[in-house]
Parts: C-alpha cells; structure tokens; sequence
C-alpha cells in the first residue's frame, strides 16, 4: 500500500487526498518544453516541481508512467525555423537535445515517454474526427474548430464562463488571454510557408492544445491521474484540453491538475516576451553550480511564487555545502564506540517529518527544514561524543531518502584509498627525516580525522581504520 498523499487540486480548488485510479499506479501528464529556444529557469523550475512530484510519488510506493510531451510543431517554432531557414526538424532537434543536456544537469530523472508532437498526428486527426462525429466542430476557410457552447462544462478548471463568450467568436492564435474566450482552433488550415499534414479536414496542421490532448490518451488512456504545468497552462490550454477531450470521451480527463507557479524577477513572471530571463546555460556559465540552482528551484513550494535573486542562490549554494560539508563529516568520521550524542528516535522524528511536509501537498521549505535541523543535530553530536553505528546507519538511510526525493544531497567521496594512506605515510616519514615535524603531525591529524590510525613500530609505521 503506497503511502497516502494529499495535493491541492486546481479543478477543485481543495487539499485533496490522492486517489489513484488503478492500484498503486500513477499516470502522470506534465505538459513539456516548446522547443523553439533554449528553457529559461521559470519552465525548469516547472520541470524541477513534475521531477519531485514523480520522485515523491516514487519514494511513497507508487510506480509512475510519466508522459512529457516536446511540442515541435506551434506558432513558435515555425516562426524560429523559417527566420533561419531550416526545417521544422533541424530547428526543433536543437533544442530538443538542449532541453535534455539542461534535465541532466540539473539531475532531473527521466520520464517514461517524451513524444514528440510531429510523430501523433494520425491520433490528433482521429481525435478531431470523434468531435466532428459528436458535433463539437465547425469548419470555416480551411481551419476547424471547438465550438465552445456544445460542452457545458468549459471553465471548470479556470474559472471564465462561458456565458461571456460571443457566440461565434473565435481564436486562431496557440496563445491567447482570458478575455479572448472563443471557439478555439483544433486544426489550422495550411498557410504557405507552413509545415502541413493532409488531413479529412484538409491540407493543415494541429493547434497546441490538441497535441496534449492526443498524446495523452495515446500513451496513457483515455482518465489519467495526474496532469500538470505551470500556472499560465490553466487557460487556456487545459481548459481547452479538457474540452477537447471530455467531449470525445464522455469521461473525465485527469483527476487531479496540479500548477506550479511562476519564477518571478522583481515581481514579473520571468518569461521569454519580457527579456528578464536566464537560461541554466547562462548561469553556468557564470560559475553557479547546477546542483545549487536545482536545490533554490526545489526550495520553494511548488505554489508559491519563487522571486529569482542572485542572493538567493549564493544561499542555495551555501546551504548545498552545508549539507555536502556534514554528509562527508558523518560518513569519515569513526562510528562512537558508546551510545554516542545522536538518538535513533531524533533520526526517526526528522524521517517522519520529511514524509508528513511531502504528503502535504510536496511542502518542500519544510522538508528541507527536518533536514536541515537533524544536521545540525548530528554536528552537535560529532563534537560531544560522535554518532553510534546503527543511529549512523539510519541517518544515512535518511540523506538517502532525502536524495532521492529532492536530489539536493550532494555525493560523498569514496573512504581514503589504500595507496593514498600509504603515499601519506610515507611523506610523514620524509618530513620526519628532515625535522619537519609540525608536517609530520598535520599528516597524522589529517589521517586521524579520516579515522586513521598510525602505530609507529621498530619495522616502520604500520595503520588501521579506527573501529
Ligand atoms: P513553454 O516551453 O513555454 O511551453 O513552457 C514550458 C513550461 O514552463 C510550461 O509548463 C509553463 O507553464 C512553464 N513556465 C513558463 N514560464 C514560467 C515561469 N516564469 N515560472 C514557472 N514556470 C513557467
Ligand atoms: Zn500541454
């Protein structure tokens, strides 16, 4: 039985507790990457909320399908692949494989499938055809589109009503705001100079919000558990993916929307039109660490805004090696000979504390909060009388726990090596030779904090590890 959870749900605007729909398992849609240029740190901090999403759901014993989509084909990139001159194809391909050289910088772990929109677009056809079989559709110069009025349940998830709308009205753009409620586009007529596909409907290609649609019941049926994106997918992409799809169905779409909210620069959403971006390429390039950048876009809750500062980061970082700097401590330290200063219930109590942040609703601030607090517990403790062995064990049990839902604990070098010991050794036997004896006990001390010990015998200096 997977540990329970609860997630505020942006369809019912509750706390709820998660239900899966087949035991144990989680299909999960995040909505991915416009691969029309490099991901700025507002949609990695999306994709940062998803790989702890996953990794929670993971770690509290469910097995998880997630499906990311790459969307390839929409306004963005056939505007980006004609400035240059390329194809559809070699324009996306770049960014593509950027966008995943940025996913394994940043540690996040991989979904079970990322397709690509260009590769479904038979099933985005079928699917039109299973509207226009119910009466959903109109088609008018070429293009066919998603007559709001025929599906009472549109705004469920954001909110717009639908008795604003002008009947009549409509939208041909992928994007556009609240107040342009309209028949939204489900497949756009070929313009010259577009990519285009031949369909029932006529030579075009599909709008963005179909995509979604199509590939979700593709690869994970027709109800999913979970679908999420950052907070501007509310509408009016899901809403329209949720017309699009329960009006083809006749069942609910996903169970539980969850939105995470924008990276932020001085009170504006970090975005791409606005010019306030960085891209993990430029903070890389300026020194910052990807680990440190992954552990201040994991800090926050994923519903809360998170304010993009440099001195927020230089915190991440500290605290990153923070963690780094007591992990290597515990582990190079010998384990306490007696009960030592650090209780297996102190252990146990962050352990339960982690989970509960985690169950309620991914608090990560929290989760990072028990952590934090059991290491300076287990600092305090290597200066009194050290960490006994079965408390050491379970506190690496928990750095492991930690790891693997946030990924922010960062790797404890291998214990010294053989051949490292012994080059030691024998620089302490030169210093010795040549007097130098305040070098000749660095070396000792040195060994010693590693938890090695040295015996000088008449046959020379032999060592142990400190039990
Ligand atoms: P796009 O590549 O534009 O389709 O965006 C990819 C994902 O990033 C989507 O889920 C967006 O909701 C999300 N996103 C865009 N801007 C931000 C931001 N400033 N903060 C957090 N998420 C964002
Ligand atoms: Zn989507």
């Amino acid at each position: 039985m997977p540990q329970p959870v609860r997630l505020l749900n942006t369809l019912s605007r509750r706390l709820e507790e998660f239900q899966e729909l087949e035991a144990g398992r989680v299909r999960l849609y995040t909505c991915g990457p416009t691969v029309y240029d490099f991901a700025h740190i507002g949609n990695l901090r999306t994709f940062l909320f998803e790989d702890v999403l996953r990794r929670t759901l993971t770690a509290f014993g469910y097995t998880v399908t997630q499906v990311m989509n790459l969307t390839d084909i929409d306004d963005k990139t056939i505007r980006g692949a004609n400035a240059q001159g390329v194809s559809l194809r070699e324009y996306t391909d770049r960014y593509v494989q950027a966008f995943f050289e940025d996913l394994a910088a940043l540690g996040v772990e991989r979904a079970e499938h990322y397709p690509r929109a260009t590769e479904y677009v038979p099933q985005m056809i079928e699917l039109v055809q299973r509207l226009q079989a119910k009466g959903h559709t109109y088609a008018l110069e070429g293009s066919t589109y998603f007559r709001l009025a025929t599906f009472p349940g549109y705004g469920k998830l954001s909110g717009v009503r639908l008795d604003e709308v002008k009947p009549g009205a409509r939208v041909d753009a992928d994007e556009y705001e609240k107040e342009d409620v309209r028949d939204f586009v489900l497949w756009k007529a070929h313009r010259p100079g577009e990519p285009f596909w031949d369909s029932p409907f006529g030579p075009g290609r599909p709008g963005w919000h179909l995509e979604c649609s199509a590939m979700a019941m593709s690869l994970l049926g027709e109800s999913i558990d979970i679908h999420c994106g950052g907070v501007d997918n509310i509408f009016p992409h899901h809403e329209n993916e949720i017309a699009q799809s329960e009006a083809a169905t006749g069942v609910p779409f996903a169970r539980f929307w969850l939105h995470a909210e924008h990276l932020v620069v001085e009170g504006q959403k970090m975005a791409k039109s606005l010019g306030n971006f960085y891209t993990l390429r430029d903070l890389v390039a300026k020194g910052w660490d990807p680990q440190a950048i992954r552990y201040l876009l994991v800090s926050v809750p994923y519903r809360q805004k998170l304010n993009f500062t440099f001195e927020g980061l230089r915190g991440a970082a500290a605290a990153l090696e923070r963690i780094g700097n007591t992990v290597r401590r515990v582990a190079h330290t010998p384990v306490a000979s007696g009960e030592g200063s650090l209780t297996l219930q102190e252990v146990e109590a962050a352990a339960v504390e982690f989970d509960a942040a985690l169950a309620d609703d991914l608090n990560t601030a929290r989760a990072l909060a028990a952590l934090h607090t059991l290491l300076t517990r287990a600092n305090q403790a290597l200066d009194q009388n050290g960490i006994a062995a079965p408390v050491r064990a379970r506190l690496e049990w928990f750095l492991d726990r930690v790891h693997r839902v946030l990924g922010v604990v960062p790797a404890v070098p291998a214990a010294p090596l053989e051949e490292d010991v012994e080059a030691l050794i024998a620089a302490r036997a030169a210093a010795r030779a040549s007097r130098d004896f305040a070098r000749a006990d660095a070396i000792r001390n040195e060994l010693a904090q590693r938890g090695i010990v040295l015996e000088d015998t008449p046959h020379g200096t032999v060592w142990h590890r400190r039990s």
